[in-house]
């Protein structure tokens, strides 16, 4: 039992994770104050790698990291990686589904929720599992895809049009269709010039593109090797045979805790309503002192790590600001920007200019900035204190 008082951060990965080693390396915490960073995963995962890891051998070792106390607080400090699952959240205390310190319960004076999204393996992997488990998953992966004569990919936004990117650079000449619901890859949120851009892109790979088309969802059909040769049908009739299946749609934001203490506070996407201070817009939280981060939160932007990390720049301005009593800041969105690879060499992108709208990149400049190394050099590097 400590006599600190606690800001609790619920989920360790990104955007718990950079919050609370920002809090701790740049931000002025009271002296009576520590941080419990909650997650039961063994291990944070960089979902960014996670289509080369599928498709490129060696690239298992890159997209995971042990989730321990050193790699994130230095030794001796008060802050705690705490190994367990908040299974309940009210107005100044969470419920653990095991004891810490003593007890279930745990005391906040600050809560951040931090919980991500949910989406099919490999974009992320299950919270249960040890880092043999993904390792072993991740290979298993790779190899089925190697195995595979024809691959259906169902989705067309960033993570289907890469995916057949990264499977179409490895293993030139495999049969890959792509399926996407909307005329043009991406969607009307994206400039036409990207999506046109990374269609010449695919076309050029070799890979069939289905627009305009839905796959129909039968109860069997998952990302994976399938049962020998099966046909994925859709609506406008089409029958594409596929012996291996990626399903690239689906991402959900993780806010069950919060839907099931009060439904309101969700946006129509299962998001986390926020107000311009990041904080958490709920009447469970009348001291307005619990904000939410990252993926799980309905903050300004994509759900992307840019989000993520303009966020934590918020929150870790604002927790200290509101401990002692002085004004909030304004949440400044991240940049507009995407940038979509198409295996290791290729790919394209676009940054926001203000005033001068969407700006194309340099195609030549996508491997530099994103397709080459996918961050992972960034993940890696996070986890030294
Ligand atoms: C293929 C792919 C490519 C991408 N490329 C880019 C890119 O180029 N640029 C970009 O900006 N973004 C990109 N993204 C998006 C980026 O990866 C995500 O926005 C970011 O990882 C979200 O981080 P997060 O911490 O919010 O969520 P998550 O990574 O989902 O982490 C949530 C954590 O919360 C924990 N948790 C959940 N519930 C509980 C609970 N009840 N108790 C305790 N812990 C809990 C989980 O165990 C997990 O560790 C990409 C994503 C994918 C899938």
């Amino acid at each position: 039992m400590s006599d600190l008082k606690n800001i609790v951060i619920i989920g360790g990965n990104n955007a718990g994770h950079g919050l609370a080693k920002k809090l701790v390396q740049e931000a002025k915490i009271p002296a009576d104050y520590r941080i419990l960073l909650i997650d039961p995963a063994q291990f944070a995962y960089w979902p960014i790698a996670s289509l080369r890891a599928s498709v490129v051998p060696g690239w298992e070792k890159k997209v995971y990291k042990e989730l321990k106390q050193e790699g994130i607080f230095a030794p001796g400090q008060k802050h705690v990686l705490v190994k367990a699952k908040v299974e309940q959240v009210m107005d100044g205390k969470v419920v653990l589904d095991q004891e810490f310190e003593g007890k279930k319960e745990v005391e906040y004076e600050s809560l951040v929720f931090a919980t991500g999204a949910s989406q099919p393996f490999p974009m992320r992997p299950k919270q249960e599992w040890s880092i043999p488990e993904v390792e072993a998953q991740l290979v298993q992966t790779q190899q089925d895809i190697a195995a595979a004569e024809r691959v259906v990919i169902i989705g067309g936004g960033p993570t289907g049009i890469e995916m057949a990117g990264e499977i179409s650079a490895a293993h030139p000449g495999k049969k890959i269709t792509l399926v996407h619901r909307q005329p043009r890859l991406l969607d009307d949120r994206f400039p036409i010039k990207l999506s046109n851009q990374l269609e010449a892109l695919l076309k050029k790979a070799g890979v069939e593109l289905v627009l305009g088309d839905e796959h129909i969802q039968e109860p069997d059909l998952v990302t994976g090797k399938q049962n020998g040769t099966r046909t994925v049908r859709t609506k406008k009739g089409k029958e594409l045979p596929a012996d291996y299946v990626f399903i690239a749609i689906g991402n959900r934001p993780n806010t069950q805790l919060l839907a099931a203490a009060d439904p309101a506070a969700l946006a129509k996407d299962g998001t986390i309503n926020v107000n311009e201070y990041l904080q958490v817009e709920s009447s469970l939280f009348p001291r307005h002192n619990v904000f939410a981060a990252g993926d799980c939160a309905n903050s300004p932007g994509w759900r992307s790590y840019i989000s993520v990390e303009a966020d934590v720049a918020t929150i870790a301005r604002n927790i200290p600001a509101q401990l002692s009593g002085a004004p909030l800041k304004k949440h400044a969105p991240g940049p507009r920007a995407m940038v979509v690879p198409t295996g290791p060499a290729a790919g394209a992108g676009f940054a926001g200019m203000g005033p001068l709208g969407d700006t194309a990149l340099p195609q030549f400049v996508v491997p530099m900035l994103k397709g080459k190394d996918l961050f992972v050099g960034k993940f890696m590097e996070r986890f030294h204190t």
